[in-house]
Order: C-alpha cells, then structure tokens, then sequence
C-alpha cells in the first residue's frame, strides 16, 4: 500500500514537471542556457545573413545578476559598447563587402534575476554574396569564460552544425 502510494505521487510529480513553464519554456528554445557556450544560428539567403546569437551572459561578462558594483557597471557597459559596432563581434570574409544592421541587442533575465541571456540578432548586406566563404567570431580573445559557440548553419546547400572556440573561430560556409 505504501509503496503505490509513492508510485503515485512519483507519477504525479514527473506530470508537474512537464507541464511546468520552466519545461515549456526550454522546449521553445533550441537550446538550453548552459554557463561557458554560446549558441549561433546562421541563415544564408541570397545577399543577406542573419545571424541569431544567444549566450549567457555570464560567458561574456563573468557575472549574470545585475550589476551591484561601478566595476560590474563598467563591464556591462563595454559589452553593450563592443555590440553595437558588430564588426567587433562577428564578420564576414572582407571580399563579400557585406555591411552588418543591429536587430536586436537585449539580455533576458529570468523572474530570479540568477541567470541572464544575451540575446544578439544582426542581419548582414552583402554587395559581392558569391564572395561569401566564412564568418568570424571574435568574442574568443577577450571573453575568457566564453568556451565555445555552438554553431548552426542553413543555406543554400542545406543545414550543418559546427562548434567554434578559440582554436577554430571562423564558419566556412561551403
Ligand atoms: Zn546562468
């Protein structure tokens, strides 16, 4: 008797579980936030690239509450700085004359205020697309927290998934 009793509430909180927001909220989501690794997906179409990058923050600045010191301030600050001049954060090879436009540039916290996502979307004009061999990801240098970017590609040959580090910072697109 006991031991149904158990299986029981075991059933019915595995049931919880799923239909939690959390569990919902991470289905939505190709990936989970996960400290250290940043995730990038690529769209090639034609003369235009979007590029969707989320990372925690925590990759990028070493901390993921919201600031509480001048010093935690400033690093926000020079990350946002770096951000909105794209070219410092990712490129393509110069042949393809592309030119990147901010689409969004915001970090998500959650209800906790614990754990922070950047979330950084451009989108790139290229004059020469068939020029188009790779893009760069400079994050790697001066965000040492930041171990890898987990990359997904689609263009017109199809979809490929690649991981970027330090090591191996540029996604061929062919
Ligand atoms: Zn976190």
């Amino acid at each position: 008797m006991i031991v149904r009793k158990q299986l029981y509430f075991f059933c019915l909180a595995t049931l919880v579980g799923l239909a939690s927001p959390v569990a919902l909220a991470q289905q939505k989501h190709s990936h989970a936030h996960e400290h250290g690794k940043g995730n990038l997906e690529i769209t090639l179409d034609k003369n235009r690239i979007v590029s969707r990058f989320t990372s925690p923050l925590e990759a990028l600045v070493g901390f993921e509450r919201p600031p509480k010191n001048q010093a935690e301030t400033d690093a926000i600050a020079t990350l946002n700085q770096r951000l909105l001049n794209p070219v410092t954060v990712f490129s393509m090879n110069a042949e393809a004359e592309c030119k990147p436009a901010i689409l969004e540039n915001k970090i998500v916290r959650d209800a906790a205020n614990k754990h922070a996502d950047l979330h950084y979307q451009l989108e790139f004009t290229c004059a020469k697309p068939a020029a188009l061999k790779q893009m760069t990801i400079h994050l790697f240098k001066d965000t040492k927290h930041l171990k890898e970017v987990r990359v997904e590609f689609v263009g017109p040959s199809g979809q490929k998934s690649s991981t970027a580090s330090a090591k191996s910072s540029t996604v061929a697109f062919n």
